[in-house]
């Protein structure tokens, strides 16, 4: 079914796509979920491979059947005058969120082309930017590339972010200039939001309810805590804007909580869950150990023992409005840069030095939705701006 890639020749767009689609990768924090992107990681390496890259699986520690792809063309090392890396790299996750597919009209597993667009899990958020990828690099001759340039697939974005991270950790990429094609309607995101979310717990003592002191009530005490958290709230707004966004202060939201089981028992156990979006130059480790040292205070006064666990924590993307990197896609795709509200990968590398921006085709409002889709205009654009991407950094 598979025709075999030859050098500088790829299957169909629409095959590859299909074919990325027809096999689940879902990551997702729930077990039952969650499978191996290892097949998807395996069609990549084979195409690249068949273009004339080196391909690297990249296994994610802790995570079992999960791995990156690395996959390399051009001259390796190369650093300007200054030692600054050259070259670019295009990166994506190759998972997808679950789906319900009761909700679906469609087929999640199976591509479907109609009304002008590309039905499928994973279309728009974000298995087409491969295949727009690969045609866009089958485009150049690789032998005439005078910097390198990189595909970076990642596992698990939709859950831990494991793979990115590890791309990070283990230095496996230098590049002077990074794209994460996730969708953005081919506009030039250059900065988002960070996230960190976590669970605050507190607690009490049970005991009958007629007589408060036969208890600690933990219930009571997580109303100062979230009276506190409120205020915090407010400070942080106070202390921080940035007009470059919708939602221009950092917010904190108090999203969940789990307390005690019944009316007539002092309340000896609450479970408050919230997530607090810092914008870009936020220094996350100060913002949690300021919340930390605030609630603990109450928890201390109250005599509740109280832990806060941090369960995600993504940095924000704050690349310079002005870097080469964005000027050069706002010239190219006639696009002002602007930024998002959701995060990405794009952290990661520029942790590792590059000029990162979020930059794909289709568009977020169809990510995460049952009968996704990436419409068919996005597709021969974002081909034409990545191979003029890849011309400009590497040839
Ligand atoms: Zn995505």
């Amino acid at each position: 079914m598979t025709p075999a890639a030859q050098p500088g020749n790829l299957p169909s767009f629409e095959h590859m796509l299909g074919t990325l689609v027809q096999t689940p990768s879902v990551s997702c924090t729930n077990a039952h979920y969650d499978r191996s992107n290892m097949e998807v990681i395996n069609h990549l390496a084979n195409w690249l491979d068949g273009l004339g890259f080196e391909t690297q699986v990249q296994p994610v520690p802790d995570t079992p059947g999960k791995a990156n792809l690395i996959a390399t063309a051009g001259p390796r090392g190369t650093d300007d005058p200054t030692g600054a890396a050259e070259g670019l790299v295009l990166a994506g996750h190759t998972d997808t969120v679950p789906c319900n597919e009761s909700q679906w009209q469609r087929e999640p597993f199976a591509l479907e082309s109609a009304d002008e667009r590309f039905y499928g899990l994973g279309t728009c958020d974000m298995k087409g930017f491969f295949p727009v990828a690969l045609q866009a690099l089958a485009r150049h001759d690789l032998s005439k590339l005078t910097a390198p340039i990189t595909v970076v697939a990642t596992s698990d974005e939709e859950s831990s972010m494991a793979g990115a991270r590890h791309v990070r950790d283990s230095q496996a990429v230098r590049a002077r200039a990074c794209i994460v094609g996730e969708p953005t309607n081919l506009q030039p995101i250059y900065a988002h939001k960070g996230v960190m979310m976590m669970s605050i717990t507190l607690s009490g003592a049970s005991g009958h309810s007629s007589n408060p002191a036969l208890g600690l009530n933990a219930l009571d005490v997580m109303h100062t805590v979230m009276s506190e958290l409120i205020a915090f709230r407010t400070e942080l707004a106070t202390k921080w804007q940035n007009p470059g966004f919708a939602v221009q202060v950092p917010t904190l939201n108090l999203g969940c909580m789990r307390a005690g089981d019944n009316p007539n028992r002092i309340c000896d156990h609450a479970e408050l869950q919230i997530d607090l979006r810092l914008l870009p130059g936020m220094n996350f480790d100060d913002t949690l150990a300021e919340l930390k040292v605030r609630v603990s205070r109450i928890a201390e006064q109250h005599g509740t023992p109280l832990t806060v666990q941090l369960f995600t924590n993504a940095p924000a993307l704050e690349t310079k409005h002005d870097a080469n990197l964005v000027r050069y896609l706002e010239g190219a795709s006639g696009k002002s840069a602007g930024t998002v509200a959701y995060g990405t990968e794009g952290p990661f590398f520029t942790a590792l030095g590059m000029e990162t921006v979020v930059f794909g085709p289709g568009s977020i409002d169809q990510a995460h939705q049952p009968n996704e889709y990436l419409a068919h205009n996005q597709i021969e654009p974002a081909v034409d701006l990545l191979a003029g991407l890849v011309h400009h950094y590497c040839r």
